[in-house]
């Protein structure tokens, strides 16, 4: 950062030999989040991890961000209070820092944020860069957000569960040679993954028993009639990194020590075929085509 707050506009300068990355998003009251179901701390947390995840997902280092808040004059002093604080603490968390911002009187709460990254000139990572024969892999796990939502809903227990966004994991993808096509999984993994194909006549055919779930979930789901393939496999906002590799570089590298590398645990879910859209979910889940 070159100069931050305080002025008419903050000045920002990626590193040499560097490209700049952008990306923004906004969570807006009764959209994206309740304040009766999560604190206004963990929504403005949340805010932030939607947008680092999308630098993370481009292969990219934070630079700085800008915010909006947007909020009725009848929003509780201590909820806007939260929303900044949240949005803080995880941009300072990610070595992102806030550099501007910007305060508006408007009927619905909203919290908009724009980041800025860097990335080695010619290294981002892209979605549509998938070929036939890629391996297909996911960080972490998925359905842990859904099940939280879930159990907010319907057992009034306040979400806790706060996502990572996987900057590391994306830089270091980006320095990965043989990386095919990358996004981060927002809108649910099929959903994401058929992103990846956009454009594209490839299909890809997915191992639903591969995808990786976090301990205990699937009793978890159980346990209260929900079908734990359909929340790790269309529930949102976990926040993991899709990628495929070349099936050269998936053998070079191995799960295991990709996950080493990427530091956050590493399943290969499926793989890149010439046709056909998204195959493999379960047609209980009715997508038969995807
Ligand atoms: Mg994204």
């Amino acid at each position: 950062m070159i100069l931050g707050p305080g002025d008419d506009a903050a000045v920002l300068r990626p590193p040499d030999g560097c490209d700049l990355v952008v990306s923004t998003d906004s969570l807006v009251e009764d959209v994206h989040f309740r304040f009766s179901t999560q604190s206004a701390r963990l929504v403005g947390r949340r805010a932030m991890v939607a947008n680092l995840s999308d630098l993370a997902a481009m292969g990219a280092r934070p630079l700085g961000c800008v915010a909006a808040l947007c909020a009725p004059g009848s929003l509780e002093l201590r909820l806007a209070r939260g929303l900044v604080q949240g949005l803080l603490e995880e941009a300072g968390a990610h070595a992102c820092p806030l550099v501007g911002g910007n305060l508006a009187s408007s009927r619905q709460t909203s919290v908009t944020i724009t980041v800025f990254g860097s990335v080695a000139r010619g290294r981002d990572l892209r979605r549509h860069r998938v070929r036939a024969g890629d391996r297909v892999f996911v960080t972490g796990t998925l359905g842990g957000q859904a099940l939280a939502v879930s159990r907010a809903e319907t057992e009034g227990r306040p979400i806790r569960l706060l996502p990572t966004p996987r900057l590391r994991a994306g830089q270091a993808l980006a320095r990965l040679s043989g990386v095919g096509g990358c996004i981060d999984v927002s809108d649910g993994l099929v959903a994401d993954l058929s992103h990846l194909l956009e454009g594209s006549d490839l299909g890809l055919q997915l191992e639903a028993d591969s995808v990786p779930t976090p301990a205990g979930f699937a009793a978890a789901c159980r346990k209260r009639g929900l079908d734990p393939l359909r929340l790790a496999l269309a529930g949102g906002e976990d926040y993991e990194i899709a990628f495929t590799l070349r099936p050269q570089a998936a053998r070079r590298h191995g799960v295991q020590a990709l996950g080493k590398r990427l530091g956050v645990p590493v399943s290969e879910v499926g793989r890149v075929v010439g046709s056909g859209g998204i195959q493999g979910v379960p047609e209980h889940l009715g997508w038969t085509h995807f």
